[in-house]
């Protein structure tokens, strides 16, 4: 039984009030840890650690806070195999999709944010003959960074990382139930030589640490990724405060397939893209309008390919489809399943629990599951799975693909498939989502906005919009008359 603790100070500590939760892994329904169920002595501790490292921290030399981002990034890449284990087997996805994006980006997170703050300038506003304005961007002091569990280390470092390279302190909570890889980032950062109290990390509940953490009045910002429900209480938790928040929230992605793109390329494309993690990334496309005169061909291939995704052990070497992340989601999953055969919609493959057999009998799987025939206003059609659940609805027009398109209440991604450039242009400009994709899906780069519009967020991560939001702009203006 893998017992963890706080990381607070630099050291490793029980929680104060001595009560544990336990940790299950997904793909073998058992309990093998327990974690920290914090409450606000700990948040206490943590915020007094913070306030005595950041006079220090802030102002620490560029290059030097830079190194230490740098050998934190170094220490990830050097214990790849035993980081990625631990995601795996914490969050159910495949051991080989932890290893080539999990936890080489969440080492590329503290990489790219070590180089951007040295990068990180402000601007000057010269008044002919009379002044000048510059601005100063200063770190807001002690930060709060939380995430979810569906890419557990990637998203965490995501934030934490501009965070500390703006100068700030930081006190993080991971899911409750994804923290092992957060906790071995504490060591991590320790062995990096980041000064204890810059970083803490506490584990446990949403409703009760992380509400503590959101509505403490020393915490300056908050950065958070979640659920759109969470990140609306949160908003209101805050706006008494006048806190400064980014939200990046849930999505309903609509994929718009033309006839005149590559459809072979483009099934393979959006069967990774739909079912990655089990469906459970917030840019996973689940509602995929295809020109008709490709439709049944697409349908065709699409769910042949689907179908040859079998759920399986995450943890061997070859499984492209693991768990889902828990008992209760898979529940939500399979009642959305319910919910569009109620809908009237008919199913072309998937659909079910399925029983892996050996160790992983009692773990949480659902195959690959494609329905159609459902109207685009229909629940399964707005509401987010967050699983491997999609839907496919031919279209006509481009006028009638966009509406159907942008008539959700969410806006974080969108996949645009075609070789038409014009179309491309003109889509790109009106489609609602803070991200769109042509002829590609999840290709990233960590200088570009991050984020979503309408029910998938506020604000953008990402690049210097992080650095900007983890910094307080001032305006000096002298005047030289
Ligand atoms: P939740 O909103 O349930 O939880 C997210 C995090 O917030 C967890 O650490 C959770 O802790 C914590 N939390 C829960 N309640 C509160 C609260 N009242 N105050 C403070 N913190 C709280 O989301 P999920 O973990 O279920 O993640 C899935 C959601 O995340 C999906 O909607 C998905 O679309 C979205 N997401 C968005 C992304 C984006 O970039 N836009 C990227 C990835 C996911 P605990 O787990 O302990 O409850």
């Amino acid at each position: 039984m893998q017992i963890l603790a706080n990381f607070i100070n630099g050291e490793f500590l029980a929680p104060k009030g001595g009560r544990y939760l336990d940790n299950i892994e997904p793909a073998s329904g058992k309990v093998y840890g327990q974690i920290p169920d914090s409450d606000e002595a700990d948040l206490t501790l943590a915020i007094d650690a913070a306030d005595k490292a950041f006079p220090a921290w802030s102002a620490m030399p560029l290059e030097q806070r830079a190194d230490i981002l740098t050998r934190i990034s170094q220490r990830i890449l050097e214990r790849l195999e035993e980081l990625a284990a631990a995601e795996s087997k914490d969050n159910g996805k495949p051991l080989s999709l932890a290893k080539m994006v999990d936890i080489p980006r969440a080492a590329s997170n503290f990489a790219f944010f070590a180089h951007a703050c040295s990068q990180f300038s402000s601007e000057a506003h010269a008044m002919a003959g009379s002044a000048i304005n510059y601005s100063l961007r200063q770190p807001l002091g002690i930060v709060g960074c939380i995430s979810p569990w569906n890419l557990p280390l990637y998203l965490f470092t995501w934030k934490i990382a501009p965070a500390l390279a703006a100068g700030n302190c930081v006190i993080a909570k991971p899911s409750e139930i994804t923290p092992l890889t957060a906790y071995l980032l504490g060591e991590i950062c320790n062995d990096a030589g980041l000064p204890p109290g810059v970083l803490s990390i506490l584990h446990g509940r949403g409703a009760d640490i992380g509400a503590a953490l959101v509505s403490h009045p020393k915490i300056k910002g908050l950065s958070f990724t979640g659920g759109t429900a969470t990140g609306k209480a949160i908003a209101q938790a805050t706006a008494g405060q006048l806190k400064k928040v980014s939200l990046e929230l849930g999505g309903k992605n609509p994929a718009l397939v033309f006839a005149d793109c590559d459809v072979d390329k483009t099934v393979d494309a959006l069967v990774r893209a739909s079912f990655a993690n089990q469906g459970q990334i917030c840019l996973c496309p689940s509602r995929l309008y295809i020109e008709r005169p490709i439709y049944d061909r697409f349908k065709a291939a699409f769910v042949e390919k689907a179908v040859s995704l079998i759920p399986g052990d995450p943890a061997q070497v070859e499984c492209k489809f693991g768990a889902l992340v828990s008992q209760a989601h898979l529940n939500k999953v399979l009642g959305y399943i319910q919910l569009a055969k109620d809908e009237g919609g008919t199913l072309l493959c998937g659909g079910e629990q399925v029983q892996v057999p050996g160790r992983c009998a009692e773990g949480y799987f659902v195959k690959p599951t494609v329905f159609e025939g459902l109207d685009n206003s229909c629940r399964t059609n707005q509401e987010e799975i967050f699983g491997p659940v999609v839907t496919l609805q031919p279209f006509d027009t481009e006028e009638e693909a966009l509406v159907m398109a942008n008539d959700s209440q969410y806006g974080l991604a969108s996949t645009l498939w075609t070789s038409d450039l014009a179309r491309a242009h003109r889509l790109g400009e009106k489609l609602e989502t803070g991200i769109v994709w042509v002829n590609c899906w999840l290709l990233r780069d960590l200088r570009t906005p991050f984020g979503g519009m309408k029910g998938s967020g506020l604000g953008r991560e990402g690049g210097l919009e992080a650095m900007r939001f983890f910094t307080e702009v001032k305006n000096v203006c002298i005047s030289f008359i």
